[in-house]
């Protein structure tokens, strides 16, 4: 595994990735690098995954959400809490030290930040940026980052509408959320897209369903059926499973 490999690995947690399961064969210069990556694509989504609840982070959830083994994850759960970035529980879980989410915070704003960047700027289309910025997260630094932000206009969300947390570690609260929790004849602008798997986003676009866009709720089959709904571009069938990830602004 070379170093270059590694650079073009997930970062944020979403594409799964194996940074702790690789960090141990290769020589020291890129192990340094690799734990750096590997440290904070775990600090973001152990972020992410206890921002929807008060318990511990377990093993199983984050191995499943990072696609590394339990063991890859319990030896780098033992060094992030030597390092002081977690707290762990036995036979629990961990959840992140106040410096712990002060370095998760960081990493989720690189990523959105270039994202953001890639779609105003360098005029990707929203379904590319999430892998590039993947790969381009561990070659910038703060300066990089500050001129990325001003070229793109100093961007509040990703193209996805995902939140960029301040330069100063706080994350804007959004009060949205997904359209199917709605009653049949809401009317809303859509605040997110949950899912960042690119064929998704290329069909969401096809129908010009973006954060921004206003739709209403149409109708929806009973039993998690299929719901129905309308924008400026007419009436669309959806899956519960895609309109589960539209949020809308409540
Ligand atoms: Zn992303
Ligand atoms: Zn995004």
């Amino acid at each position: 595994m070379t170093l270059d490999n590694i650079k073009t690995k997930g970062l944020c947690g979403l594409n799964g990735s194996t940074p702790a399961a690789v960090i141990e064969d290769h020589d020291q210069d890129d192990a340094a690098d690799s734990i750096t990556h590997a440290r904070s694509e775990y600090l973001a989504e152990i972020y992410r995954l206890q921002t929807s609840t008060e318990e511990p982070i377990t093993t199983t959830a984050l191995a499943m959400r990072l696609d590394v083994t339990p063991p890859a994850v319990v030896r780098m759960m033992r060094r992030l809490a030597h390092e002081g970035f977690l707290k762990r529980q036995p036979y629990k879980g961990v959840r992140l030290t106040p410096e712990g989410e002060r370095e998760a915070l960081k990493s989720i704003r690189r990523h959105r930040l270039l994202e953001a960047f890639l779609v105003t700027v360098m005029k990707f289309s929203w379904d590319e940026v999430h892998t590039h910025a993947h790969g381009l997260e561990p070659a910038i630094n703060d300066q990089f980052e500050d001129r990325m932000d001003e070229l793109a206009g100093y961007p509040k969300r990703c193209p996805h509408g995902d939140p960029i947390p301040s330069k100063d570690g706080v994350m804007p609260i959004l009060n949205d959320e997904s359209l199917t929790q709605f009653p049949i004849g809401t009317k809303a602008v859509i605040s997110r897209i949950r899912n960042h798997t690119p064929e998704k986003l290329r069909y969401f676009a096809e129908l010009q369903l973006f954060p921004g866009t206003s739709i209403s709720l149409v109708g929806r089959a009973p039993f998690k059926g299929p719901v129905r709904i309308k924008n400026g571009t007419g009436e669309h069938v959806l899956g519960a499973e895609l309109a589960e990830q539209i949020l809308i602004e409540a």
